[in-house]
Formats: C-alpha cells, structure tokens, sequence
C-alpha cells in the first residue's frame, strides 16, 4: 500500500503550497487531487479574473484614455473569444507550473476524489470509477469553498451564473445584475462594465465591501459609480427567474418598496460556503461548525489529532494567501518547529481599477473597541506619478494609536494598492509607529510616497504634498 508522512487532501494554494513545505521538510508528501491542480484560485479564481481584468481594463484605456496620452487609433473592437482564450491560456501556464513544482518537490499527485476510510487510511476514487488506497501519519484537508447560492436563485449554469461561468461566458452581456456588493460581485462587475455591459449590484448590506473600511467603501463606490456601474444598497433580493432569454430579479428596497431588474445574466457572488462534500469526514470523526466549516484549534489542528485542515474551509478569510500561510503553519509544525501566523495581518485586496488594499484594523473597528487612534491619508491626485499616469482617484489612510503612534491600520485605494499594501504589512509586522514610516525615504516618483505623506498627516499633519 501507499503509504505516507503526510497526505494533502485539494491542491489550491493551500493544499499545494502545504504539500510543498512539507517535502522541504523532509516528509513523505502525497496530495489528492480531484480536479486540475491549482484549486478555485488558479482555475476559476484569483488567477483568470486577473487575467481578464488586465484584459479588460487594455480595453477600457484604449477607448477612454489613449487620446489623452496622444494616442489615436481607430475605435478599438473586443474580440472576446480571443480574450477568454488569453485566459485560458494563462490558466494553463500556472497549472503547468504545480504540476512541475509537484514533481521538482518529489510529491506524488493522486487524481481523483479523496475520501477518508479512517484516521489513517484515504481512498481515492479516480473519474473511472477505480480506487486507490493509502495509508498516512498525518492528513492536511484543503478542500477549499464553492459558491454559495440563495434557496430562490439556484445557479442553472446559464442565465442565472456563479463567478466560475462568468469566466467562460460565450457574449459580452447587454446588461449583467450582480446580487452581492463584495469582492467577486464588484471584480467581474468590473470586467464586464469595461467591456460594455450595464452593471448594477444589488447588496443588500447598507454599503459595497461592507468588511473593509467605510472609507474605502465610500470611495469605490464614488469611482465606480462615475465609470458607469448603478448600485442598490439596503436591497434585499426576494426573487430570481430565467425567462430563457433574460433574468428578473425582484428586490426589496430600505423603504419596503419593491423594485425589479431586468437583465440578460445574474451573477450570484454572496460569498462562499466550505466544500466537504464526499470528504468522508464521518469515517474519521472529524467535526464541523454550524457553518459547516472544519473545527479547529489554534494550530489548525481538528478534533483528530493527526488530522489538520486550513483555508476557506476552516473559519477566517477566504483568502488564497491566508491557506499558503496556514499550509506553511501546519508542515512546519509537523516538522516539529513553532510557526505562528499573525491574522490581524492579512491584508485583503479587490481588484477593481483603482485598486483597493486594507490591513489591520479598520476605523469601524477601532471606534467600536474604543480604541484612541489618530488618522492620516493623502489623496493620490496630490502625487506626481498619479498626475503622470492619469491615476488620479483614491487615497492612503493610516490608523495609528493616539499615544503610541503604532500604526494600527492601513488602508488604501488607488493605482496599484495591491501591491503597496505590502510595504503597510512589513511597517505593521515591524510593529513600526506612523512616524517611523514618515522617515523613510520613498523613491520619487511613485504611487507608494501616498503612504508616507499620510504617515506624515498621522504625526502631526505633516503632509508636504497637500
Ligand atoms: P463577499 O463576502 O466578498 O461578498 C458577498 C456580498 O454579498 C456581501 O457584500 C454581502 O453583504 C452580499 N450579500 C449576501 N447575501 C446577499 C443577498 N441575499 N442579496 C444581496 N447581497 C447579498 O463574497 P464574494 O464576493 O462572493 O467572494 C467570496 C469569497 O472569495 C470572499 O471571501 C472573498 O474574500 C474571496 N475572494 C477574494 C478575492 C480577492 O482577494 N481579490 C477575489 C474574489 C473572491
């Protein structure tokens, strides 16, 4: 029999990049797989939305900021096929390079559905029906989450969409509704306005991304709104229908008065639910939360003692870099070391245009711990490289204790947040005070100096750009 130190269960971020860690460690890593390598992120995730927002976003420039830049070219047409191709195509370079990163790390990859026998024996179930079955010290379950769905619109695949056929779709549709204001909703909403669709999301929170900071929220919605995408907030979705050709979506408003969509596709993006189905779970005794969440400890360990679980379905951020961590959490525990992972230090990202990036604690949360914090931020339209690149909208925010200046929270949208929210990460893990920030030389031109200016207007309104 097959037998093994360490057996990963799904191969997403989490579940491959645990794999990963533990053949660096020395262990005997097998992984089971039951579908492509990469998981949601890399398939039907992260990675090809990325690649069509780049897409999209070529596109939306050509047509609306080319002339400024002293550009002329004939109105630019969208050749979609060749566009999902591109993705398509992205999608297969990166699964490509598990598959090499498997094989460089000496991981055996089992294709099929694994399901537990018991504590220490999996059973994989390959697409023909045929079984294996392996013996392991240790299981890592990184099965992931599937897209949840609202009990009156059930996702048909055709009209009524999840993000996963989003990505696939045949036509730019006419006009697309979106029911839920959160990362997927406003991301493929994104896409598609660029492209030429209508947009309008239906959230029913009272704001869009209604986890990060208010001022965040209430910016992106500003931006958005003057590309073009219609919001209804305080609504609340009562009713889903394909009529064949279309959807109707019937929502009731703040003031109880009913209101009505009609559009030509409905992409359900309220969030995800934890994926267990078929895991056996009950073979090994592993327990769930009301949630249907895999219950863990603090070390990521379930009621199982050889038996961990990490990412989206255990409780926590449906993050792809929140799993890698957690995968690299438990090899190296295995492997006997004393990891930590800090989770007020996970920064979430949406990748709208602009971007928007926040870390730590929001301004919501600290009044409500009654924390005594002072604020600065700085506009990005005050920046000579946003002037430059035209990337005008957005603004830093940093939160920092009133009496000891350490920074408590960062938060940020403009040109390229994503990425400059990794400069905010390092200052925090740093434990850095805003000042400490202020002094350090940011290379100028560039979109990071926002993040020093509002660390200069944190300690003293000291900004010397605004
Ligand atoms: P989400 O939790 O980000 O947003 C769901 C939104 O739907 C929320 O604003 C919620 O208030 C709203 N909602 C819930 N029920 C509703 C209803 N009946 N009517 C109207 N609105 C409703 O979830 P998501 O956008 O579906 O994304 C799923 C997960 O995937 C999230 O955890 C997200 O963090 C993750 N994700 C992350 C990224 C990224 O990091 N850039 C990208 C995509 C997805």
């Amino acid at each position: 029999m097959n037998s093994f130190d360490v057996t990963v269960i799904g191969a997403g971020p989490g579940g491959y990049v645990a794999a990963i860690r533990c053949a660096q460690l020395g262990l005997k890593t097998a992984i089971i797989e039951k579908s492509n390598l990469g998981g949601t992120c890399l398939n039907v995730g992260c990675i090809p939305s990325k690649a069509l927002l780049d897409s999209s976003e070529h596109y939306h420039n050509a047509v609306h900021n080319f002339k400024a830049h002293g550009i002329d070219i004939e109105a630019p047409k969208v050749n979609f096929e060749q566009m999902i191709q591109r993705k398509r195509e992205v999608v297969e370079t990166n699964v490509k390079g598990i598959e090499y990163l498997m094989g460089k790390n000496k991981i055996q990859v089992f294709n099929g559905l694994g399901s537990f026998k018991d504590a220490t024996h999996i059973i994989v179930t390959k697409e023909d029906g045929s079984t294996e079955e392996i013996e392991t010290k240790n299981t890592i379950i990184a099965t992931g989450s599937y897209s949840s769905e609202l009990p009156f619109a059930k996702t048909d695949k055709e009209r009524i969409i999840t993000s996963t056929e989003a990505l696939e779709l045949k036509e730019i549709p006419k006009h697309l509704i979106v029911i839920g204001g959160g990362v997927i909703g406003l991301e493929l909403g994104s896409v598609y306005l660029r492209l030429g669709s209508e947009v309008t999301v239906v959230e029913f929170m009272d704001r869009i991304i209604p986890g990060m900071d208010n001022a965040l929220s209430r910016e992106l919605t500003k931006v958005l709104k003057k590309q073009g995408m219609k919001f209804h907030t305080s609504t609340k979705v009562t009713e889903v229908t394909n009529n064949g050709n279309g959807v109707t979506v019937k929502a009731e408003d703040k003031k109880g008065e009913e209101q009505s969509f009609e559009g030509d596709y409905v992409l359900v993006a309220v969030g995800r639910s934890p994926y267990t189905d078929g895991l056996g779970l009950e073979n090994a005794g592993i327990e769930t939360d009301e949630r249907g969440r895999i219950k863990t400890n603090e070390q990521l360990q379930t009621n199982v003692a050889n038996v961990y679980a990490i990412g989206d379905v255990v409780a926590g951020a449906m993050l792809a870099h929140k799993a890698e961590e957690e995968g690299v959490l438990v090899a190296e525990q295995l492997a006997g070391q004393k990891p930590h992972i800090n989770y007020n230090l996970i920064p979430g990202v949406v990748y709208t245009w602009p971007e928007v990036a926040g870390v730590g604690q929001t301004e919501e949360q600290l009044k409500e711990a009654g924390v005594k914090y002072k604020v600065g931020s700085f506009p990005f339209r005050a920046l000579g490289r946003a002037r430059a690149s035209m990337d005008l909208d957005g603004f830093a925010k940093i939160l920092a204790d009133e009496s000891t200046d350490e920074i408590l929270g960062i938060h940020i949208i403009g040109a390229r947040a994503a990425d400059l929210i990794a400069e905010a990460v390092v200052a925090m893990e740093y434990r850095a005070s805003a000042e400490d920030i202020s002094r350090m030389s940011h290379a100028h031109p560039t979109f990071a100096e926002a993040i020093k200016e509002a660390a200069l207007d944190a300690t003293g309104k000291r900004a010397l750009h605004s």
